[in-house]
This record gives C-alpha cells, sequence and structure tokens, in this order.
C-alpha cells in the first residue's frame, strides 16, 4: 500500500485540462500555489485560424482557481503570444487561447466562473463580479469567452 501520493496523483487533483504542465507546486500565504506551462506546440490564430508556430513572447498571469482540499488555489500561468504568418491576417500577434482553463481576459478559471452558475444570486454576483472581466455569452449555457 502507497501511503505517499505520487507526483501523478497530485497532478491528477487538480484535474487540469489536457495541453497544460504543472511545472512548481507550493503553499504560501495559506494558499496552494500552482504554476502552469502551455504544453500545446502550436497555437491557432483566433483571427484567421491559420497554425502559429513563431513564439513573439511569454508573460504571466495570476488567476484565482477553485479551492482545492478547503484552501484557495492560486494559478500562476505562463502564457505566450504568437506571430500570425498570414501575410493577410490584421492580427500580426495574438495571445495564445487557453480555452478550458481560462478567458483570455479572465482572472479566474472557468471552472471557478462556472461553479457560481447553479445558483440564482450568486449567478448574478459572478456577472458582476469586479475580478470577473471576461463576457460570457450564455446562449446554451455554453460558455465562449470573448477576444479583448
Ligand atoms: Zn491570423
Amino acid at each position: 500500500m502507497e501511503l505517499f501520493p505520487t507526483q501523478m496523483s497530485i497532478i491528477s487533483l487538480f484535474a487540469l485540462p489536457s495541453g497544460l504542465k504543472m511545472t512548481s507546486l507550493s503553499h504560501q500565504e495559506g494558499r496552494l500555489c500552482v504554476s502552469l506551462l502551455s504544453t500545446q506546440p502550436v497555437s491557432h490564430c483566433p483571427m484567421c485560424g491559420s497554425v502559429a508556430t513563431r513564439i513573439h513572447s511569454r508573460y504571466q498571469r495570476r488567476l484565482t482557481d477553485l479551492p482545492s482540499t478547503g484552501q484557495p488555489v492560486r494559478v500562476l500561468l505562463a502564457v505566450r503570444k504568437f506571430f500570425c504568418d498570414m501575410p493577410t491576417c490584421p492580427r500580426k500577434i495574438f495571445t495564445e487561447r487557453l480555452a478550458p482553463l481560462v478567458a483570455p481576459s479572465a482572472r479566474m478559471t472557468v471552472r471557478l466562473f462556472q461553479s457560481y452558475e447553479p445558483h440564482g444570486h450568486s449567478d448574478e454576483q459572478a456577472h458582476h463580479s469586479p475580478v470577473y472581466h471576461g463576457t460570457a455569452h450564455r446562449a446554451g449555457r455554453t460558455y465562449y469567452p470573448a477576444w479583448h
């Protein structure tokens, strides 16, 4: 019997969408801090849909995620910007989309945002919350983040 969790089972505890790798896990100021990196080798331009491989730059986003084992979770997400090499595309540089996890401009993960959804008044709170700046089109209860 295994008493200590393997690294794999710790990662599965966070139920990350595919295409993301956990690079570090620490405990800071009473919360779990998870560093994530996209493992997708390419990204699709949101304007023209072509495949982009050239990385323009990287930056880090701080997100709030659902609490895990009763502790608040902070996600440090390494995001890349790509060049769109399609000559006719008006968008020359774009930020990679990490759709199952987070909307482009949101400050919380999609699953945290959706956790507010089923409850009447907290649903409203979620939409007016200052921490959420993405736009949700709620047709069919499907979440489509708007591009900013
Ligand atoms: Zn493009």
